[in-house]
């Protein structure tokens, strides 16, 4: 049976970050309720089409998914899991339970903001099959999260990863942010080894991007971003890595770092092209090779509005994805895989780029894997650009 991922858009936060462009609004907790609707209304009419699909990972992302209510996050799961082949679920008509036999290879993922974290919240994640959670944390020092515009606090954090510990998850992400106004290597530091004294299973650390329409964008032309400059950047970029590995966490990704076995199944399906599709607002799917993305209009969305763009990816784009995307993985691209998708070689297909890349130093060829080196992955952006193909 194929296989598909969900993805699932929950647009509200509490208040908007300073450094934010994602699909998501604050102060609008009265539209919730109907959001859900609107959102279990594009399942039911969705879910149809894709019975023949065995579902491999639910990630339900945002925005600010913990912002829902147990009544409202109960009701979304209740409709996924009725409607979709999830393995190892049954939905029963006041609940839905696991299936006490059968434990769920499924990856069920929900993102969450300490601040709307609570123990009976967690509970219920616990109790509806959510089996991994990934908290926002951004930094441990209070003025940073201030100046990035966070609600949370540290200690708002700290409580509510204790309580997901107590509620039973075993699998939790922290997502950190570097590179952050005024950081410097030692703040970073700092951030990193209180970060590390949770042990969670999975860190993302992502640079700060300034990114269009936002507070932070504003700040940068007014010349009133204290950004830290290039050399800063990469001795933090340098240093994550060697700490998280010191750790006992692989980089099995550009910016994401795992204890062994915690990977996010979830998105190495998206670096590894894998079938999803996205429900809710703005949420883009890719299903034999066609994309498609959802309105982004809230108010026309909850009216029943659905696909607005969609694009058919020819074998060139096809080919230059599975490269892009797959060399974000330490593990690389795997020559066999290539040729068994397009049926033509893939060292012919990029002839030039590969040992180019390799004479610099950017790029290894070990086997049938393809991969970036270190020093490839820290001017990744340069390298995948190599992978456009003319023709
Ligand atoms: S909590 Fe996340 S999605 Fe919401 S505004 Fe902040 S960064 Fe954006």
């Amino acid at each position: 049976m194929k296989e598909l991922e969900l993805y699932l858009h929950i647009p509200f936060c509490r208040k908007k970050c300073r450094y934010c462009d994602f699909i998501s609004f604050a102060g609008c907790e009265e539209m919730t309720d109907a959001y859900v609707d609107a959102v279990c209304r594009e399942i039911q009419t969705t879910a149809g089409y894709y019975q023949d699909r065995k579902i491999v990972s639910v990630y339900i992302g945002g925005g600010t998914p913990s912002i829902l209510s147990c009544g409202q996050i109960e009701r979304l799961m209740q409709c996924l899991m009725s409607s979709f082949r999830i393995s190892g679920f049954r939905a029963k008509r006041r609940g839905l339970y696991l299936q006490k036999k059968s434990l769920p290879e499924v990856e069920i993922s929900i993102e969450c903001n300490p601040e709307s974290i609570s123990h009976e919240k967690l509970k219920l994640y616990r109790r509806l099959g959510i089996n991994r959670l990934s908290i926002g944390l951004q930094s441990t020092d209070d003025a940073d999260l201030k100046m990035l515009g966070r609600v949370h606090d540290f200690n708002t954090f700290a409580a509510a990863f204790e309580a997901a510990r107590e509620a039973g998850f075993s699998n939790i992400n922290i997502d950190l942010m570097q590179a952050i106004p005024g950081q410097t290597l030692a703040a970073w530091k700092k951030v990193l080894f209180i970060t590390g004294t949770f042990h969670p299973e999975h860190i993302s650390a992502y640079s700060l991007m300034i990114e269009e329409g936002t507070v932070f964008e504003q700040l940068f032309r007014e010349g009133r971003l204290d950004l830290p400059d290039e050399d800063t950047e990469r001795e933090i970029y340098y240093y994550t890595r060697d700490f998280l590995e010191k750790a006992g966490y692989r980089r099995y990704e550009i910016s994401n770092y795992s204890l062994p076995g915690y990977e996010c199944r979830h998105n190495i399906g998206y670096w590894t092209r894998a079938d999803y599709l996205g429900l809710g607002l703005h949420a883009s799917s890719m299903i034999n090779n066609v994309r498609w993305k959802n309105t982004d209009d809230l108010s026309k969305y909850i009216a029943g509005a659905g696909t607005e763009e969609r694009e058919v990816l020819s074998r060139k784009e096809q080919m230059e994805e599975f490269m892009f995307l797959g060399l974000r993985l330490t593990d690389g691209v795997s020559r066999k895989e290539f040729f068994d998708l397009f049926k033509q070689d893939l060292d012919h297909t990029f002839e030039g780029v590969i040992p180019k890349l390799r004479s610099e130093g950017l790029l290894l060829s070990e086997g049938d894997q393809i991969r970036l080196t270190d020093r490839g992955m820290d001017v990744s952006n340069t390298v995948l650009a190599e992978f456009l193909l003319t023709s």
